[in-house]
């Protein structure tokens, strides 16, 4: 009745030499920052972490193996389009988003101001409440390449129920 699945993604971040933006997007929302993620998709770290945790609760491999970052196609593709094509899979399977809980691991940008922004994103997405969507967000403390600004790390879980 239940099904539950664990994902989890890391991207660099850059200063902005060939990368021409001044922003990240994560959960859906542009954020301004000095740095850019390194990505061949929009590198929505936060969107990624949630599909693996969705393909993994239904025995689905991983996002590579559906959207190859090596394929021209997802090039600095929408990464909401991803997820939206696997809550289709979920659907089909007979399951629902029970719920979705989300670990941000990053030293900066502050985030607290658009995690709401986040949620409303992802609970479109997946057909489901704000209220079963959670996402939080951590520094590391300045320890290691996440501390020290070199990249954003998101764990993810997610709760399907049967429909
Ligand atoms: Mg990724």
């Amino acid at each position: 009745m239940m099904r539950i699945g664990h994902g989890y993604d890391i991207h660099r971040l850059e200063e902005d030499n060939n990368i021409t933006k001044q922003y990240i997007i994560l959960g859906g929302v542009q954020i301004p920052y000095e740095r850019g993620i390194v990505a061949h998709s929009d590198g929505d770290v936060v969107i990624h972490a949630i599909c693996d945790a969705l393909l993994g609760a239904c025995g689905l491999g991983d996002i590579g193996q559906h959207f190859p970052d090596t394929d021209p196609k997802y090039k600095n593709h929408d990464s909401r389009e991803f997820l939206r094509l696997i809550l289709q899979k979920v659907l089909a399977q007979g399951y629902v988003i029970g719920n979705v809980d989300v670990s941000i691991i990053a030293q900066a940008p502050k985030l607290a101001p658009h995690i709401l922004l986040m949620r409303e994103n992802l609970a479109l997405d997946l057909q489901t409440s704000v209220n079963n969507v959670n996402v939080k967000a951590t520094t590391h403390e300045r320890l290691d390449a996440v501390g020290q600004k070199l990249g954003i790390a998101v764990h993810a879980v997610a709760l399907l129920v049967k429909s």
